[in-house]
């Protein structure tokens, strides 16, 4: 409101001055711009006390009278004060004004003139005396109500008590007096707090008569600044002057006028443009109040979808790891008949052109056996799967246990490989043995895979850091090295810096990648500085976890000493439902001189432990219907109560899990991953049934 007010009146000053411009230069008037006079607003005024008062020699004053001509001063508004004896209705029918300075808000009076938002508001009540109080509106039927005979009176004292007998007076001191006279039963008075030293003057001319009052709770009456309706310049100087009163509570001058006329700087005009601006702060919190109920209600949408997809996310997640599991574990159960029956053939190949042969599908099965078992690490570490297990490791085997066959490789390339342990290095350290093989397996497979000629250097050392003791693992290569600008991808999943990589080199680009992973969750860093055509360092930083002395390391289980052939037979039962692997090993474990009964369930396997003994039985776990640990534990039961037990020993060709290696060790003897090594199952072999014979 005060917004477009502001325009019109700018736009009316805009458009003086266009008119003003193009006269001037039209007649170009040397004094400059012809400055059109602005039109007088003519306000009406009465004597109203204390709002208007009319003072012995004419001079026009009183509180809205103070205010609005100061108001009007500061908006340059120029104004002609009116003598209006009537009321402001009455007036401005006949058009004698365009203003008025304060005239209470009636419903029917806005259909006839403009009233702006209010300035103060009134409060109504009904005053009686003691002997005869009136305690409600309803109380005044039938009873003599004297009231002033004006608005609003005019329209509130029918509407409010249209049953009492109603006594108009022409002012409201003569209504209390007539109270006070025991002429009227009740007087109906309209007032704020300017009113009351009239009132109190009244009343103390009658103190013998003790008085009663009842205020009304919910009625208050608004009073604005009146204008005439058809005149826009008349509403928007009204309006401009009700905000401009605004601005004088803010200033302190209003309270200083009530203070010349009160002594009192308290009044109902501050207090309601303080009440109002309270109002607005109030509404603009709750606006904004809405506007945060209304975000927290769009972030609570948003996070039930973000949850959705994340839950959608992780069962995608979940499927893609289980799905890459039964994949890894399809892959290995063939590769188990390839590898077992391979190794077998290349125990007496028919000559040496065969054993080559052999011995390039042996390779060839390894290398596959190694894509399905990165392929399924990696989805591991995508779904956070995968854990480490810290615990004591000779560095030196660990290194002998990751280099050693690269040595092999390496020599027959004709290229140097040289491993060096720092003195300064504990012997034993804490970690995740087989991560760490894994991880220097990966890097000095590439050193070598990469390298031509030259050396490759593999080197262990400590280092101390802000964050702590390090061990540095170095792996060095006179390799075809690294363009920098790939020195970042070459760690991301399928990521090589040639494609052609794959069809010289072989390979599948997630090796960096399960590094970089297995590293971190080691608690270390991956670095590489490579130049192209001179060679490549991959150094890990791994936290340093020295042990205390007298804990035992980890052996490497890898390099088992074990004999060919045990020199007994033995008589065992291999439980499986797949034909290819009962096959490979009834060949393998016959070729080991062993009396071998295969089954292909459960269910028959526990009626054959019934009916012949054995010295051993390999249980494949993952078995249609029956499977092998429900087989297992029926087997237990049955042999408990006969007093026998034989060694079981789990066949499995899941991946490597701390989980199952825990379970196996809880219900079960031993455990061989296919494919299996037949050194490994001979081992097993070996340990389980020494004391037979
Ligand atoms: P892969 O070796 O199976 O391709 P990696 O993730 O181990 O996968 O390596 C990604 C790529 O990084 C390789 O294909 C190769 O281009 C590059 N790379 C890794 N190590 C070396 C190295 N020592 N020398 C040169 N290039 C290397």
């Amino acid at each position: 409101m005060f917004e477009s007010s502001c325009s019109f009146i700018s736009s009316i000053r805009l458009g003086r001055a266009v008119v003003a411009f193009a006269l001037g230069v039209f007649f170009v008037v040397e004094s400059g711009f012809a400055s059109e006079p602005s039109a007088v607003l003519r306000i009406g005024y009465q004597s109203s006390p204390p709002y208007q008062v009319i003072g012995e020699d004419g001079s026009v004053g009183g509180i809205a009278i103070d205010l609005v001509r100061t108001a009007a001063e500061r908006l340059e508004i120029e104004l002609e004060w009116v003598y209006c004896p009537k009321s402001p209705d009455h007036h401005f029918a006949a058009g004698d004004v365009d203003l008025w300075p304060i005239v209470t808000d009636l419903p029917d009076r806005r259909r006839r003139f403009h009233i702006t938002k209010p300035i103060y508001e009134n409060s109504l009540g009904i005053l009686s005396r003691e002997e005869n109080p009136i305690g409600s509106p309803q109380e005044t039927a039938g009873k003599r109500v004297a009231y002033y005979d004006r608005e609003p009176s005019l329209t509130l004292v029918p509407q409010l008590m249209p049953s009492a007998i109603p006594v108009p007076m022409p002012g409201h001191v003569d209504a209390i007096e007539s109270v006070l006279r025991g002429e009227s039963d009740a007087a109906f008075l309209w007032s704020t707090k300017a009113n009351s030293m009239t009132f109190k003057m009244a009343l103390d001319q009658h103190p013998e008569v003790p008085i009663h009052f009842y205020a009304f709770p919910d009625e208050k009456l608004s009073c604005g600044v009146g204008a005439d309706k058809n005149d826009p310049a008349a509403v928007e100087a009204a309006d401009l002057i009700r905000e401009e009163i605004g601005e004088l509570v803010r200033e302190g001058y209003v309270q200083t006028v009530y203070f010349r006329y009160y002594l009192d700087p308290e009044n109902e005009i501050s207090s309601f443009f303080w009440l109002d601006d309270l109002r607005r702060k109030a509404n603009s919190l709750a606006v904004a109040i809405g506007g945060l109920l209304g975000l927290v209600a769009l972030l609570g949408v948003m996070s039930f979808y973000f949850q959705r997809s994340r839950k959608k996310a992780l069962a995608a997640t979940k499927a893609k790891s289980e799905f890459l599991a039964n994949m890894s574990h399809e892959f290995r159960t063939p590769l188990n008949g390839i590898m077992g029956m391979t190794q077998l053939a290349m125990v007496n190949p028919a000559n040496e052109e065969q054993k080559e042969l052999l011995d390039v599908v042996l390779k060839s099965g390894d290398a596959l056996l190694t894509i399905v078992n990165d392929i399924l690490d990696l989805s591991k570490m995508e779904s956070g799967r995968l854990s480490i297990e810290l615990e004591p490791l000779d560095l030196e085997d660990l290194l002998v246990s990751a280099t050693s066959f690269f040595k092999i490789v390496s020599a027959q390339k004709s290229v140097a490989f040289e491993s060096h342990i720092s003195e300064r290095c504990p012997r034993t350290i804490k970690s995740d043995v087989a991560r760490l093989r894994q991880i220097l397996f990966n890097l000095v497979g590439n050193a070598v895979k990469f390298t031509s000629s030259g050396c490759v250097r593999v080197s262990v050392d400590t280092i101390r850091l802000a964050k702590g003791e390090f061990l540095v693992f170095d792996i060095r290569d006179t390799g075809i090295g690294i363009p920098e600008n790939l020195h970042g991808e070459i760690f991301e999943a399928f990521n090589q810096v040639d494609t052609s990589n794959t069809r010289n080199y072989g390979g599948t680009g997630v090796g960096l990648t399960i590094c970089r992973n297995l590293v971190n969750l080691l608690g270390g860093e991956i670095h590489v500085e490579s130049v192209v055509d001179r060679g490549s360092v991959f150094s890990v930083f791994i936290p340093l976890l020295r042990v205390e002395l007298g804990m035992p390391a980890q052996q490497d289980l890898e390099a088992p000493a074990v004999p060919q052939v045990i020199p007994r037979e033995l008589s065992i039962l291999v439980v499986d439902d797949n034909s290819l692997n009962l096959q490979t090993m009834e060949a393998v474990l016959k070729r080991m001189n062993h009396k071998v009964t295969c089954v292909n369930d459960g269910k028959t396997a526990i009626d054959k432990v019934d009916s012949q003994p054995f010295d051993l039985i390999f249980m494949d776990l993952h078995m249609s219907g029956f499977d092998g640990w429900e087989t297992t534990r029926a087997i237990r039961q049955r042999q408990a109560a006969a007093g026998a037990e034989t060694p079981i020993v789990a066949l499995t060709a899941s991946v490597y899990s701390k989980e199952l290696k825990l379970q196996v060790a809880r219900e079960m003897d031993g455990l061989v991953f296919k494919p299996f090594e037949i050194s490994a199952l001979h081992n097993e072999i070996e340990r389980l049934t020494a004391d037979r014979n």
